[in-house]
C-alpha cells in the first residue's frame, strides 16, 4: 500500500454526538434560564462552547467530516417543526414574542399552554416532541439554525456536513392535531414540505455545504407501497434540483427492506446504512440489488446504541466486502452518538479490566477513525489497534463475570414447566378469592407514592455523608408508615409499600444483582434535560441477596390487608439497561428472571400474597419490522413467566404495562399469564378494557381512571361512569379500579383526593352491583 490518498478515500464521519458536555453542562445551562438564572446570551454561549467541544474531539478522534445541526437545546425533531415553520397555532403568539420561550413553550407547556406530547424515538430510550400538523398547515424555510451551526464548524476548521431529519420521517413522525378531518394523513403535506426542504438545502450550499444528510430512519419500518411511492417522488424530487450539496440519506436501526431500492435508485449522491445487529442483512441486500454504483456509501459498521468495544478485524471485513459495491465507502458509526454516554475514560470507579471492554462516543469515534485508516492505508498501519482490540475481546470472553457457571447451568437446566404456572387460571383465581376475600372492583394504586422533597433530601444527606445508612432507613421507614397509614384510611383493599426506597424501577435492582455494572457519568439524554444513567448488563446475572423482602415485609407488618410486593420484570430490566451484545438478548432475559424468581419465592415465603411485576417496556421494545416480532415476543413472555410462575396457585401475580398503544402485543398481554394486569386507560376513555374483551382475555384488568400524567384530580363521578364504561367490557368479577401508573410524580394533595374518589367511586359500583343482584 502507498499510503497515497486515492480519488475514493474513506472517510471516517458520525451522525450525531452527546449534547449534554463532560459535566452536562447544557442541563445546567437550560435549567438556569429555565429559572431565571441564566441569560439567553449565556445560554447560546455555552451551546456554542459544547458544539466547539464536540467537534474538537471528533476531529482529535480523527473524525474528518464532521456532523453539524445535530445539536439540540430541547430537542431535534422540534427544531425540525421550527425548520419548516410548523410552529402549531396555540403557540405562535409565544414563539412571536421571544423565540427562545417559545421554543421551550412547546416543549415543556406554560400557563395555560399545553406542551407538545412526547413520544419515545423509534425502540430507543430517547423521546422527542412530536409534530402537530394539519390540512391547512402552511410550511415555511427558517435555515437560520442549520446555516448558522455550518458556519461555525467551518470556521473553526472542519469539514462538516449538516444532519436534517429528512422529509418523509418528519411527517411519518408527526401526528395530526386533534381536531383533525379522519381522512388526513400528515405524510399527504408531502408536496408542501419539498420545497421548504429545497429551500434549506440551497441556503446551506450557499453556506459552504458540499454534503448533506437527510435521516430517513422511518423507512427501516415496515411501509406500505404507497409511502415507498411516496419516498421515490419525494427523493426523485429533491434529487433533480440544482442548487443543492450533495444528499446523503441516512437509515438506522434496522435494516432498509424494500426501501433499499428506492433509495438505491433514486437520484442522490449518497445512502447511509446501519450493518449492525438485525440491520447486518442491509449487506446482502445490498449486493442483491446490485450495489450504489456512482454513489457514496456510508457504512455503519460500529454500534451507536450500544456502549461495547467494536471488533475491528470483523468490520474490516465488512468494509472490504462492501468496497466492492459502492463507488466510495465511508465509516461511521450505525445511527448518532446521542445514544451513548461520553466518554468511558471517565469512569474511574471501574474495573480498569472492565473498562477497555467499553466504547462510549468519544471510543467509537476512535474505532471509526482507526477502520478508516486501515482502509486507506491497509491493515498493517493499524496493527497495534488490532492487537490490543483482540486481546480486549477475549479478555471479556474469558472473563468470570461473563461466564458464571453456575448461573450458565441452571439456565441450561430449565424446563417448559418452569415457565408455566401449576393450574390455570380459573383453578387459581378460585384459590386466590378464597385467600385474598377482596370485594368486587378491588381498589389498588400501582406501586410508588409521591416522592416528596424529604425523601429526596434524604437520599443526597446519605450520598454527601449527612446521614448514615441508618439514619436514611428510618426515613425511608417512616415513609412507609405514612404511605400504609394513607391507604388504609382511604380504604384501598391492596395496599402498596409505595417504593419510597428506590432511586429508579430498574436501577434500584441493577444495584443489587450480579453481572450489572454502574457507571459515574455515563448520562445518555432521555428527553430536553432529563437525563439517564443506564446500567450496563455486563456478566452472567445472579441475586446474591434478597432484594425487596426486608421493606415489603416491613409494610405488611403494619396492616392486616394484603401488601402487594413489587418488581421489575425481566424485559424492562433489560430495555432500559445496555445489554451485552456477546449473546442473544433472549439468554440474559432468562438469566435476570432466573434471579426475580428467586425474589418472588422470597417474597411468598415472607407470607406476600400478591406480588406485581412491572413491564413497563414490553411495548416500546418491540422490534421495527413486524417479522422480527414474534420471536422477541416469544422470548419477552417467556421470560416473564419464568419470573413468576414459582409460586403458589393462591398467591396472585399482578403486571403492569404504561402507554396507550397496546394493540400490538394484546396476545401477549395473553401470553404471560398474570392474574391481573394494570394499564393505562384514562385518556383512552376504556378503550383497552374493550379490546381485551375482543380477544377473549380471561384474566382480571385494572384498566386506569385516573391520568397521573396530568394535575388534574378525577371527580368521584368522572371515575364512577369510566368505571362503568369499564364493565360494558369487562365483568364485575374481573374488573379493578387502580390509576394508570405509579403516583410517584405527583404531588401529595392531587394523591388524595384521586385515591378518595376511585375508593368511592368503586364502592358506588360495587352498591349498583349488589342492587342488580338483590
Ligand atoms: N411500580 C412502578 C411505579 O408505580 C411502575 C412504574 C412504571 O410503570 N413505569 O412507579
Ligand atoms: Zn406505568
Amino acid at each position: 500500500m502507498s499510503g497515497q490518498p486515492t480519488a475514493s478515500t474513506t472517510r471516517a464521519t458520525v451522525y450525531g454526538y452527546p449534547r449534554q458536555g463532560a459535566r452536562r453542562e447544557l442541563k445546567r445551562a437550560v435549567e438556569g434560564y429555565w429559572q431565571g438564572r441564566v441569560s439567553a446570551e449565556a445560554l447560546r454561549a455555552t451551546a456554542a462552547g459544547l458544539r466547539r467541544e464536540n467537534w474538537r474531539q471528533l476531529a482529535q478522534a480523527g473524525i474528518d467530516e464532521v456532523p453539524t445541526g445535530d445539536f439540540s437545546l430541547y430537542d431535534h425533531v422540534l427544531d425540525t417543526s421550527v425548520m419548516v415553520g410548523a410552529i402549531p397555532g396555540r403557540y405562535r403568539a409565544a414563539v412571536a414574542a421571544d423565540a427562545l420561550d417559545g421554543y421551550f413553550a412547546m416543549a415543556r407547556g406554560a400557563q395555560d399552554l399545553a406542551p407538545l406530547e412526547m413520544t419515545k424515538w423509534f425502540d430507543t430510550n430517547y423521546h422527542y416532541l412530536v409534530p402537530e400538523l394539519a390540512a391547512d398547515t402552511v410550511f415555511t424555510a427558517d435555515p437560520t439554525r442549520q446555516v448558522a451551526e455550518l458556519r461555525e464548524a467551518i470556521e473553526q476548521g472542519h469539514r462538516a456536513r449538516p444532519v436534517l431529519l429528512g422529509p418523509i420521517s418528519y411527517l411519518l413522525l408527526a401526528k395530526p392535531v386533534l381536531d383533525a378531518s379522519p381522512l388526513f394523513e400528515p405524510i399527504n403535506l408531502i408536496n408542501r414540505l419539498l420545497p421548504v426542504y429545497g429551500q434549506i438545502l440551497a441556503a446551506l450550499r450557499a453556506a459552504g455545504a458540499e454534503w448533506v444528510q437527510l435521516d430517513e430512519p422511518a423507512l427501516v419500518q415496515d411501509q406500505p407501497e404507497a409511502i415507498l411511492g411516496t419516498a421515490a417522488r419525494a427523493y426523485r424530487d429533491l434529487g433533480r434540483l440544482t442548487d443543492r450539496p450533495s444528499i446523503l440519506v441516512a437509515s438506522y436501526f434496522d435494516r432498509l427492506g424494500a426501501a433499499l431500492p428506492v433509495l438505491a435508485k433514486a437520484p442522490i449522491e449518497g445512502l447511509a446504512l446501519d450493518f449492525t445487529g438485525p440491520a447486518a442483512a442491509n449487506l446482502d441486500a445490498l449486493a442483491a440489488v446490485g450495489g450504489l454504483p456512482g454513489k457514496r456509501l456510508v457504512a455503519g459498521v460500529v454500534d451507536g446504541r450500544n456502549i461495547w468495544i467494536n471488533d475491528l478485524a470483523k468490520s474490516l471485513a465488512t468494509l472490504g466486502t462492501l468496497l466492492g459495491l459502492a463507488d466510495r465507502v465511508d465509516v461511521a458509526a450505525s445511527c448518532s452518538l446521542l445514544h451513548v454516554p461520553l466518554d468511558a475514560a471517565a469512569e474511574r470507579d471501574l474495573d480498569p479490566q472492565v473498562t477497555r471492554w467499553l466504547a462510549f462516543a468519544r471510543q467509537k469515534s476512535t474505532e471509526i477513525s482507526t477502520l478508516a485508516r486501515g482502509m486507506n492505508q491497509g491493515p498493517d498501519t493499524i496493527r497495534a489497534e488490532l492487537a490490543a482490540n483482540r486481546a480486549a475481546l477475549s479478555s471479556r470472553a474469558g472473563s468470570a463475570l461473563t461466564r458464571d457457571v453456575a448461573v450458565r447451568a441452571r439456565v441450561e437446566a430449565v424446563t417448559e414447566a418452569d415457565a408455566r404456572r401449576s393450574q390455570p387460571y380459573p383453578e387459581r383465581s378460585v384459590a386466590q378469592r378464597a385467600k385474598l376475600g377482596l370485594p368486587l372492583l378491588p381498589t389498588t394504586t400501582i406501586g410508588s407514592f409521591p416522592q416528596t422533597a424529604e425523601l429526596r433530601t434524604a437520599r443526597a444527606d446519605l450520598r454527601a455523608g449527612r446521614i448514615d445508612a441508618a439514619g436514611y432507613e428510618e426515613r425511608v421507614a417512616a415513609e412507609i408508615r405514612e404511605v400504609i397509614a394513607f391507604q388504609e384510611a382511604a380504604g384501598l383493599d391492596v395496599l402498596v409499600h409505595g417504593e419510597a426506597e428506590r432511586n429508579d424501577m430498574v436501577q434500584y435492582f441493577a444495584e443489587q444483582l450480579n453481572g450489572y455494572l454502574a457507571t459515574q457519568h455515563g448520562w445518555v439524554q432521555s428527553y430536553g434535560t432529563r437525563y439517564v444513567r443506564p446500567g450496563i448488563l455486563a456478566g452472567d446475572v445472579s441475586r446474591p441477596a434478597p432484594m425487596t423482602v426486608r421493606w415489603t415485609s416491613y409494610a405488611q407488618s403494619l396492616t392486616a390487608k394484603p401488601v402487594k410486593g413489587m418488581l421489575t420484570g425481566p424485559v424492562t430490566m433489560l430495555a432500559w439497561s445496555f445489554v451485552r451484545d456477546d449473546q442473544p438478548a433472549a439468554d440474559t432475559a432468562r438469566q435476570v428472571a432466573l434471579a426475580l424468581r428467586d425474589e418472588v419465592a422470597d417474597l411468598e415465603a415472607a407470607g406476600v400474597a400478591v406480588i406485581q411485576v412491572d413491564e413497563p417496556a414490553l411495548r416500546e421494545t418491540l422490534p421495527l419490522r413486524a417479522a422480527a416480532r414474534p420471536a422477541y415476543l416469544d422470548w419477552a413472555t417467556e421470560a416473564f413467566r419464568l419470573a413468576t410462575s414459582g409460586v403458589r396457585p393462591d398467591t396472585q401475580i399482578h403486571t403492569h404495562m404504561c402507554y396507550a398503544e397496546f394493540g400490538d402485543i394484546i396476545e401477549a398481554i395473553d401470553a404471560i399469564d398474570a392474574d391481573v394486569i394494570s394499564l393505562e386507560a384514562a385518556r383512552s376513555r376504556m378503550e383497552i378494557a374493550r379490546q381485551l374483551a375482543g380477544v377473549g382475555y380471561p384474566r382480571e384488568v385494572g384498566p386506569g381512571v385516573y391520568d397521573i400524567h396530568s394535575p388534574r384530580v378525577p371527580g368521584a363521578d368522572e371515575v364512577t361512569s369510566m368505571l362503568r364504561t369499564g364493565l360494558e367490557a369487562i365483568p364485575a368479577a374481573r374488573l379493578w379500579a387502580n390509576p394508570d401508573c405509579g403516583l410517584k410524580t405527583r404531588g401529595w394533595s392531587e394523591v388524595r383526593a384521586s385515591v378518595e374518589n376511585i375508593v368511592s367511586a368503586a364502592r358506588t359500583v360495587r352498591e349498583d352491583l349488589a342492587e342488580v343482584v338483590s
